[in-house]
Order: C-alpha cells, then sequence, then structure tokens
C-alpha cells in the first residue's frame, strides 16, 4: 500500500504536541453531549485577537503541574473521570454503541496494538469535526468514554491470502475481521467485548501523546447489528481497487476524512493480499495529504486571484493567520510553539487581559517552516508532521470549492503557552477551515496586508520573513 510506505517514515516528533485551553462549548456530561459544533459553518466577523487567553487561576494546578510550570492541568478532571468509571471498569464485558472506530498505535511498528472501541457515553460524537468549540475538559472525556480492546498483530495480518486455507480461522483474524466490519459501517452499530480482565485507566498524560480511555487485552468481540455499509465502499473492497485510488473515489464522492481514515486504518483497502492496518497516526495523515492533492489539482488550472486575502482564526489557544497572495498556488506553512509569558512587573505566568499592554514578551519560541511549490512536495514534511498536512487540507478545500481562484498560500500557526496537551490534529485542520469559513479582510498592496498580518501575529512579522519562502525581498519587490 503506497500510503503506507510513505508515512512510515512519520516519526513520532512529527505528530503534533496539541494542548487546549478553555472554552465554551457544551456542558459534556455523559449524557448531554449535543455534539453541535460551535458556530459550525457560520462567517463570523474578524476576531482581533485581543482576548488571549481564557483565564487559568494557580489553583487549577496540581503540585505536580505547578512543579512543571504548566498551564493547564488535566490531572483533576482526569481524576474525577476515573472515580466516576470506577465502578462501570470493574467488569470485563462491555456491550454498547461503538463509534464505529479502530484504533491502531504506532509503536512497535510492523507489529502494532490494535483494537475496536466502545463508547461507554450515549451520544458522545466520534468525529473531532464534531467536537469543534469544546475546551480541554470536554475533549478529554470524550475521549475517556471510549473503552478500547486491545489485541497485537502484525500490520500484515489484514492481508487476505490467494488462496484460503480450509482449517479454521485463527481468533485474531476473526475478532480483525469483524472490527473492520464495525469500521465501514457507516452509521454507529452495537458491539459487544469480551476482556480478558477489568479494563485499566491511564492517568498520565504525555507532551506528545493524546489522552485516551481505558483499555484491555481483547477476549471476544460480536457485532449486535448488521453494519451498514455503503455500496461504493463494498465495490471498491471487493475488486481490490488500490488504497490511494479508492480513497479518491471516495472523496470525490463526499465521503468525509473522518470515514477515510477509519477504512484505511481497519485494512480493508488495497490488493486482498497486501492489504495492511495503518496506524491511525499515519492513516490520519495520508487521508489529508490524498484530499488536499485532490484540491490542488483542481487550484492548479484556475485562474489567479488578484487581490490580497487575510484569514485569521483562534481555538484553543491557537492561532491562525492565512495569508493569499496573488499569483500561482505555493504553500508555506509557519508552526511557532511559545514558552510563557514573561512580563517585567510579574512573577508568575501572566497571559490575562492587559498583559500585552504591560510589554511582556514570550520567554522563549521555536518556528519550524515548511514549503512546497507550485508542483507540490515530494517529501514528508518532516518538521511539522500530519500538522502540516492537516492545514494545507483546510486552504486548498477553501480555495477548491469556495474561492475558485489560485493564490499563494501562507499559514502562520501560533501556539500559545497554555496549549500543552495533544488533542490530535483535527484542532489544526478544523481551526484552518474555520478560518477560512471567517470573512477575510481584502487589500490591494502587499504592504498594507503585512500591517494588517502583524496586528493579528503575536510575534513580530520580520521573524517569519527572515525565515520564508514566499515573503522574500525579491517577492516583496513585485509589489
Ligand atoms: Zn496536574
Amino acid at each position: 500500500m503506497d500510503v503506507v510506505k510513505l508515512w512510515q517514515g512519520a516519526n513520532a516528533k512529527g505528530y503534533n504536541r496539541h494542548a487546549q485551553t478553555a472554552k465554551k462549548g457544551p456542558d459534556l456530561g455523559p449524557a448531554s453531549a449535543s455534539g453541535q459544533p460551535e458556530a459550525s459553518g457560520a462567517s463570523h466577523s474578524h476576531s482581533s485577537g485581543s482576548r488571549l487567553s481564557p483565564s487559568f487561576s494557580g489553583d487549577d494546578l496540581c503540585p505536580s503541574c505547578r512543579r512543571n510550570g504548566r498551564v493547564y492541568c488535566p490531572h483533576k478532571p482526569m481524576l474525577a473521570i476515573k472515580a466516576e468509571l470506577a465502578a462501570p471498569l470493574q467488569k470485563q464485558d462491555f456491550f454498547g454503541p461503538s463509534p464505529p472506530n479502530l484504533f491502531v498505535g504506532h509503536y512497535g511498528w510492523p507489529s502494532v496494538n490494535w483494537g475496536p472501541m466502545v463508547s461507554m457515553a450515549e451520544g458522545i460524537p466520534d468525529n473531532p469535526k464534531d467536537w469543534y468549540g469544546w475546551n480541554f475538559d470536554q475533549i478529554v472525556r470524550a475521549r475517556s468514554m471510549q473503552v478500547r480492546g486491545q489485541s497485537k498483530a502484525p500490520v500484515g495480518t489484514a492481508a487476505i491470502p490467494k488462496s484460503p486455507g480450509m482449517g479454521r480461522e485463527a481468533p485474531v483474524s476473526r475478532i480483525l475481521r469483524d472490527s473492520q466490519e464495525a469500521a465501514m459501517s457507516f452509521s454507529p452499530i452495537d458491539l459487544e467485548m469480551h476482556f480478558s480482565k477489568a479494563p485499566k485507566m491511564a492517568v498520565e498524560f504525555h507532551a506528545i501523546h493524546q489522552p485516551m480511555g481505558p483499555s484491555a487485552p481483547l477476549e471476544k468481540l460480536a457485532l449486535a447489528d448488521n453494519p451498514r455499509i455503503p455500496n461504493k465502499v463494498d465495490e471498491l473492497v471487493e475488486e481490490g481497487v488500490k488504497a490511494q485510488n479508492a480513497m479518491s473515489e471516495l472523496a470525490h464522492a463526499g465521503f468525509d476524512e473522518h470515514y477515510l481514515v477509519r477504512l484505511l486504518t481497519a485494512g480493508v483497502l488495497g490488493r486482498p493480499s497486501s492489504r495492511k492496518l495503518v496506524p491511525t497516526r499515519w492513516g490520519i495523515t495520508a487521508v489529508d495529504d490524498t484530499l488536499a492533492k485532490q484540491h490542488m489539482e483542481k487550484i492548479r488550472a484556475m485562474e489567479q486571484g488578484s487581490s490580497f486575502l487575510l484569514f485569521f482564526n483562534e481555538y484553543l489557544a491557537n492561532r491562525f493567520s492565512v495569508l493569499l497572495m496573488p499569483g500561482a498556488w505555493e504553500y508555506e506553512g509557519f508552526e511557532t510553539w511559545t514558552g510563557p509569558m514573561v512580563c517585567p512587573n510579574a512573577t508568575m505566568v501572566n497571559l490575562q487581559a492587559g498583559a500585552e499592554s504591560q510589554k511582556c514578551h514570550f520567554s522563549s519560541f521555536a518556528i519550524s517552516e515548511e514549503y512546497e511549490p507550485f508542483q507540490g512536495r515530494t517529501a514528508y514534511a518532516n518538521k511539522q508532521g500530519g500538522g502540516y498536512y492537516a492545514a494545507r487540507l483546510g486552504v486548498a478545500e477553501a480555495m477548491a470549492e469556495r474561492l475558485g481562484r489560485q493564490y499563494r498560500a501562507l499559514v502562520i500557526r501560533e501556539i500559545m503557552p497554555e496549549y500543552d496537551l495533544p488533542v490530535g490534529v483535527w484542532e489544526i485542520r478544523e481551526n484552518v477551515r474555520h478560518a477560512m469559513l471567517n470573512r477575510p479582510q481584502k487589500f490591494d498592496t502587499m504592504a498594507e496586508a503585512l500591517v494588517a498580518l502583524q496586528a493579528q501575529l503575536k510575534l513580530p512579522l520580520r521573524e517569519y520573513q527572515t525565515r520564508s519562502r514566499l515573503l522574500t525581498q525579491k517577492r516583496l519587490a513585485d509589489f
């Protein structure tokens, strides 16, 4: 499977270390997750960006987080969830609507941990697209409520031999087949899982891992419903169409990235004899890449835009500025991680309103830059990993589907110190999508556009200009 080879190069560091901060959203009790994405599809006005961060008081921090200089403590909400789940987690049998999903880890590849997931709470949407607007507590909660079966197998276990033997199927492949059917189902179906012991919940948090729910070795799996598999998917799977081509066709047919990731991850696409389980992380990047490439093909044939358009959005302390400039398609992405604010008259981290007027500055920052020319890129975007592909998809789909013109695209992601826990690249994809839905500022000249860009950036623009391949002096002289 081509896509798998492509993404094997993605190392652990490539994945973004995302975390989050609080923002409005549904009060996500186990039963009350309406899952309505806040302001989804709405066109809200340009935000000035002065409301930099939600308020965090030192009281919210556990001793360990205080010691480590964290801004947000995930441990307290996590302990509360753990207490709440103590009773339900004492059993070994689980029955529930599976957000028909499958998790495949990447550690130890090509031998991986994989398993289906069942939600212990009703009504939590499985598609992170619907999580946009949620705060960290709500996201941790949604993740924690999914109990996950664990099996270990080589990724090639998804392959179907050319001449199947007559013997009984090995237990692993039977669990896999049922998991695959669940993952292919377009709507949730009930799953019964039996674990060899009661599932355990990890409370540790890592800088680069997303929070996960409880898990235990899976002994038995049964589907309590018939999976609802779209005809188109059934056809492509039956015909053994190459994974890359199958994904393109399904994207054309309107299936979204979340569903495509499930299919790819579950190893149901491609020639039967070479099917593989694909680690979830790599699958997400492969799908973001495939979808964006499809849009980029269209974009390259479009007329060139004539104005400068500046978009902005902020979510989970991630600030995205997207500047579209007249010219043929090119793409440059910046990613900036910032250290805590230092203020002359304050002794502790202070990002509350007013901090900026006190001439505060970041104690440190790290900027990475990735670029691709008109023709696209051939090497994996190592410096930013999956985040690069998620952001590029958001820009490319807006250009191809709504703007109808091609531009040179500059994307700057500034990550505030509050974002010190990972939530996943969906945050980047949805953040950029929402930026592109916001009304842009429009300018006739580069000079005007750059003044406005600086106004919404937290770092001096020159930090980007000196590293940029799109904002070079020669280029600036063109305008
Ligand atoms: Zn803590």
